[in-house]
């Protein structure tokens, strides 16, 4: 296992202190405070950023509520909006190496999955700006003499709470489909990945969307993103973290009766039947848990082997495991970069050795690596119960728990025993068994012979516990418009 290798790249930037993005204008917090942005690869300080609280949430919605009223956006014509959602993706575009350096430099992602998180962030702001003038209204064959017609109008002010392990393609994901509807935003981005985001409150600038269509307040989630969930002239939040916050935010939400679209963690099944491409599966199955750390709400944490290959598929999979590069998320070299804080290297570490205290096996990895940032070695357990914590519990870490199955039957009553329900997976050759997977796994992706493949075209989110609603694709404009029917008497 290598590290410390040289970037090829320049230093990372200096970064200025951050703000808050109000009205169009960037402004500290109104009361002055800030907490400091870490890079996890160090665990040195980037840069303070504006600690806000309910006084600069309430400038945020006012803003966004006259934002809402103002012709300039309110009549802005509908193609239009989708050409400045489109100067917006063309900025991000010209930008993107800046945009990517600084997100891998605060969030510790790789810079090939920020260079990729940024694509991401372009194709769907283009997607949605292609939504903006597509989104229709019915006429209806009403009983009697009526003309009726529906209309699809803006929720209003949406708040919008994001995390820190995707902050740029979040961003997007909760842009794109607001302002395709024609809402007006208020957004909380992660308290440990502010960064990227007021760059692109620049750009917002920049690209000429009318003040207060767009506004960004930092802080913590217990202080502003509360302050944005309880304001009473929110008119919808979409949240996307831990499913602890989502039931705080949905009792918040009750008072003022906000309509809330969640999406949530997972313990995803990714299932492994003797009649797989093996080659593929074990590259797939590493991918699954591996890819950003194992910080993916996706991530193929529940790993079912067939019990005849079990053997020889944790073997490929623990000698991958012990190979894999270690080190700057700035170098390209580097396969695996740090978790992103001191609190998620602690709850992985307590969660390993948990699973040795239960009597699973540890085959690979299983602690800190180097002595300073937040890195943990990729962690295989072998002989994992379904009943032990680190096979029900999210650990959002590069933990995989290996679990032995024999039919298909068993497998899919397995996979389904957990209170989650984002994503799963299986690796066959067999149709018939990859179509009853898919059909019986709950689950709101699945996926066949492939892992993590997400596009913005397509509908994401979570059964049971793992979300409300679905983000991307079509079915997310459903969540960022009001549908009102008019009826006209007619007398002829
Ligand atoms: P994670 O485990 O990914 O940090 P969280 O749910 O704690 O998940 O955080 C996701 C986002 O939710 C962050 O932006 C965080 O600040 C915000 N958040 C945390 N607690 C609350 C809360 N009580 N109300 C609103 N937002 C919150």
């Amino acid at each position: 296992m290598a590290t410390a290798t040289t970037p090829k790249r320049p230093a990372a930037p200096k970064v200025p202190d951050q703000k808050n993005f109000i009205n169009g204008q960037f402004v500290p917090s109104a009361s002055g405070k800030t907490f400091a942005a870490i890079n996890p690869a160090t665990g040195k300080e980037i840069c303070q950023v504006a600690a806000s609280d309910a006084a600069d949430i309430d400038q945020a919605v006012k803003a966004a509520r006259r934002a809402l009223d103002n012709p300039d956006w309110k009549r802005m014509d509908a193609p239009n909006r989708g050409l400045l959602m489109n100067r917006l993706a063309d900025l991000v575009e010209q930008n993107a190496e800046e945009l990517a350096v600084l997100e891998s430099l605060n969030s510790g992602k790789l810079i090939g999955d920020a260079q990729g998180d940024v694509q991401g962030v372009v194709n769907t702001l283009r997607y949605y700006a292609g939504w903006a003038d597509k989104i229709e209204g019915r006429t209806v064959p009403v009983r009697g003499n009526f003309l009726s017609y529906t209309l699809r109008q803006p929720v209003g002010v949406v708040g919008q709470i994001i995390p820190w392990n995707f902050p740029l393609l979040m961003l997007a994901w909760k842009w794109g489909p607001a302002l395709a509807c024609g809402n007006t935003i208020v957004m909380k981005p992660a308290e440990q990945t502010p960064i990227t985001a007021m760059k692109m409150a620049a750009l917002v600038q920049e690209a000429g969307f009318p003040d207060g269509v767009i506004n960004l307040v930092n802080g913590l989630g217990e202080t502003a993103g509360a302050a944005l969930v309880a304001h009473p002239d929110v008119n919808k939040i979409a949240f996307t973290g831990h499913y602890e916050t989502a039931k705080l935010i949905q009792k918040s939400a009750a008072d003022t009766l906000k309509r809330c679209t969640f999406e949530l963690g997972g313990k995803s099944p990714n299932v492994i039947f003797a009649d797989c491409d093996l080659e593929a599966a074990v590259e797939g199955a590493f991918h699954a848990i591996y890819f950003h750390g194992g910080q993916c709400c996706t991530a193929g944490s529940r790993l079912f082997v067939e019990d005849k290959i079990r053997g020889e598929f944790v073997e490929r999979l623990a000698a991958k495991a012990k190979d894999r590069k270690l080190g700057d998320p700035l170098d390209d070299a580097t396969q695996q970069g740090p978790q992103v804080s001191q609190e998620q290297l602690d709850k992985i570490l307590g969660y390993i050795k948990l699973g040795e205290q239960e009597g699973a096996k540890l085959v690979a990895g299983g602690a800190r690596f180097g002595d300073q940032g937040y890195y943990v070695t990729p962690t295989i357990f072998d002989n994992v119960k379904d009943d032990m914590a680190i096979a029900r519990d999210e650990i959002f870490g590069p933990v995989v728990s290996v679990l032995a199955f024999n039919d298909l039957d068993e497998v899919v009553a397995r996979a389904n025993s957990t209170y989650y329900g984002l994503a799963a997976a299986i690796w066959t050759q067999n149709l018939d068994k990859a179509h009853a997977y898919a059909r019986e796994v709950k689950a709101g992706t699945v996926w066949v012979n492939c892992y993590h493949v997400v596009d913005t075209t397509t509908p994401f989110g979570g059964f049971k516990m793992s979300g409300q609603g679905r983000e991307n694709g079509e079915a997310v404009l459903d969540h960022y418009t009001e549908l009102k029917t008019v009826t006209i008497k007619l007398n002829k």
